[in-house]
């Protein structure tokens, strides 16, 4: 495995590779690496002659108070999990590399990125956005993958992707789980164990709030409620931001809305929760078409 550290470097690489007709397949991270993002690397070999990761924990995606300084750094672990999968290039850039003095472009993505988590973090997805714009400028990959837990990150990529010409297609993989269904995430480091056990109130609550759309009369509001005192009934649960389904095109808060319209479409339910010193987020995308076909 090259492990590349300077993005000219690596646009070079890139060039020499796509000159002799490699398609190339991108996974962006910021490290911590662990059974999910290796479930998106695994997908890229299968997909493509030559597998690019990166590594860049980005500072503009950070709020001022949030986890920036302390989130978990092991490039070590990390190159060895990579080179053991076969990736062909590690990319990891330095913060001055990505973000020279002088940078001032910003790529923001209207309406998306203020809904969900973008009400809590302001200004995260404009750092998402231009650091996934970078890289996807860097890498020039046919094909990116994200994973479905992020869902709002993965939908507001493909609108960048689409709305700038972007010659990649946007690959969603999804979620990978721990037993107990906790979405694996790099901060999941931060919970204690008490804390870990009790953060499956998570994703025990989005099947609930699932079998709940799914079953017979219910309307969204109440699915709601169920969601935030289900979640807010852990003691362990610091803080619910967010539970509720949502439109998985706009990411508009549906709860409100008559029921029987989503009765044939798709339903997002998605929550962000603080344990601790983490924030946790998760979604479950119900699809009632599916059901309906099926009956
Ligand atoms: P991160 O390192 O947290 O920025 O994540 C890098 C990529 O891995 C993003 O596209 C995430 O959505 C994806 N990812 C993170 N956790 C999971 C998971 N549990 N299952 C699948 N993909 C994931």
């Amino acid at each position: 495995m090259e492990v590349i550290r300077n993005a000219r470097v690596m646009q070079q690489t890139v060039k020499e590779y796509l000159q002799r007709g490699s398609s190339i397949g991108f996974v962006p991270t910021m490290g911590a690496l662990h059974g999910g993002h290796m479930s998106l690397v695994q997908r890229c070999r299968e997909e493509n002659d030559v597998s690019v990761v990166s590594i860049f924990v980005n500072p503009i995606q950070f709020g001022p108070s949030e986890d920036f300084s302390s989130y978990p750094r092991n490039t070590e672990d990390d190159a060895a999990k990579l080179q053991e999968a076969g990736v062909d290039i590690l990319f990891m850039p330095g913060v001055e590399d990505m973000y020279p003095e002088g940078f001032a472009t910003f790529v923001e993505v209207e309406r998306l990125s203020d809904r969900l988590c973008g009400r809590f973090r302001p200004g995260h997805f404009r750092g998402v956005a231009t650091v996934v714009t970078k890289l996807l400028n860097i890498v020039r990959p046919s094909r990116a993958y994200f994973g479905q837990k992020d869902y709002q990150q993965a939908l507001i990529i493909k609108q960048v992707v689409r709305d700038l010409n972007i010659e990649t297609e946007t690959v969603v993989c999804p979620t990978v789980r721990e037993a107990d269904g906790l979405a694996m995430s790099s901060r999941n480091l931060y919970l204690s164990p008490r804390e870990r056990k009790a953060a499956a109130v998570i994703y025990r609550t989005l099947c609930r709030a699932r079998d709940m759309v799914l079953g017979a009369e219910c309307s969204l509001s109440d699915v709601k409620n169920l969601m935030e005192e289900a979640l807010s009934a852990e003691p362990l649960v610091d803080e619910v931001e967010y539970a509720s389904a949502f439109d998985p095109e706009t990411l508009e808060d549906i709860c409100s809305r008559d029921v029987t319209i989503y009765r044939k479409g798709r339903v997002l339910l998605a929550a962000a929760v603080r344990i601790g010193r983490a924030r946790l987020i998760d979604n479950e995308l119900v699809d009632m078409t599916a059901q309906e076909e099926a009956a």
